[in-house]
């Protein structure tokens, strides 16, 4: 009988233990990828929840601790954290330790964690594409990266090693690696993900804003449509909040484009403009059958 082979991390530590923490945590957990779990968060009672779940072999409310002898770090927490925790954790970070994350915005991650890391330490900023409306280390499951993408945006010069280590971990969650610049990665989630998750905060905002009897039928009729919106605009505040004041640039430029098509089909609907409109929708209805096939549904 051979040897059992060596899990690919020794200690991995994962600061930040919520949906999307907690998942990869079941997936290290499941599939052996090392053989130590060290949980940083900022509460005792998510630590607690973390250990009854039995995702963690150490738990600490210290970054810097945290990271102490750990091969791989990766932050799991809103994007706001991540000055902080770098500069907390950055003394205690071993030669050859990797340093990634999963933050849904990219260029402010080498922007808020590169100066503090030492000589020796590689960053590999990456970011699942997978993800619900719900928070918390109880909301995760193991599954939840299966069939999804992920997107590994290293900085020029990154090492090729480091940079295949979380490829390699990602696929093990089930994830296809796409690598990219930061700065593409930001416009291209900027209209994929950012833009609708603000027009449903939107829109949402905007029928509570309502008169009340209105509202009440609104709750009632919210089949049509309204109720997808309600949803997403469900997601969680802080991190949502973190992404579009990390993504300014981005989003602002793909408003201001929204904002231009929003108008042009205002216009057709006040002139009774059918054409147009309906030209539109056939486009957009091909969009859907595309995203489809692309299996991103
Ligand atoms: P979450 O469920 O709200 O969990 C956040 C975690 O971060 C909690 O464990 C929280 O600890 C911890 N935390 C917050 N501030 C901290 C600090 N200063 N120090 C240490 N721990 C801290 O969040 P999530 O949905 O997993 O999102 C985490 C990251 O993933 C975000 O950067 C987000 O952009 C990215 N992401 C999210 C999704 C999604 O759909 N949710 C998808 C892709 C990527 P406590 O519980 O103790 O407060």
């Amino acid at each position: 009988m051979g040897q059992p082979e060596a899990p690919p991390f020794a200690k991995i530590a994962l600061i930040g233990i919520g949906l999307i923490g907690s998942s990869l945590a079941r997936v290290i957990r499941r599939d052996g990828l090392a053989r130590h779990i060290a949980v940083c968060a900022r509460s005792h009672g998510t630590l607690d929840t973390v250990c009854a779940l039995g995702l963690a072999d150490s738990t600490t409310t210290d970054p810097r601790q945290v990271v102490e002898g750990a091969d791989l770090v990766m932050l799991c927490t809103p994007l706001g954290a991540y000055a902080a925790i770098a500069e907390a954790m950055a003394p205690a970070l071993s030669p050859g330790c990797i340093v990634s994350d999963v933050g849904s915005v990219k260029q402010c991650v080498i922007r808020d964690i590169a100066p503090h890391l030492p000589e020796g330490v590689h960053l590999v900023p990456g970011h699942p594409v997978a993800g619900t409306e719900h928070s918390g280390p109880e909301a995760g499951f193991a599954e939840l990266f299966q069939g999804r993408f992920c997107i590994l945006t290293p900085p020029t010069g990154a090492d090729p090693n480091a940079i295949e280590r979380i490829a390699a971990l990602w696929r093990q969650a089930g994830m296809t690696v796409e690598i990219m610049p930061a700065q593409h990665h930001d416009r291209v989630l900027a209209i994929t993900s950012h833009l609708p998750h603000l027009i449903a905060y939107t829109i949402v905002g905007t029928a509570t804003d309502l008169e009340e009897h209105l509202r009440l039928e609104v709750a009632k009729f919210s089949a049509g449509g309204f109720r997808d919106f309600t949803r997403i605009a469900a997601s969680d505040p802080v991190m949502w909040r973190d992404i579009f004041l990390n993504n300014r640039d981005a989003v602002l430029e793909m408003l201001g484009r929204f904002n231009e098509d929003l108008t042009a089909l205002q216009r057709a609907i006040r002139w009774g403009e059918a054409e147009p409109l309906q030209e539109h929708f056939i486009r957009t209805r091909e969009i859907r059958r595309r995203v489809l096939a692309a299996r991103q549904e």
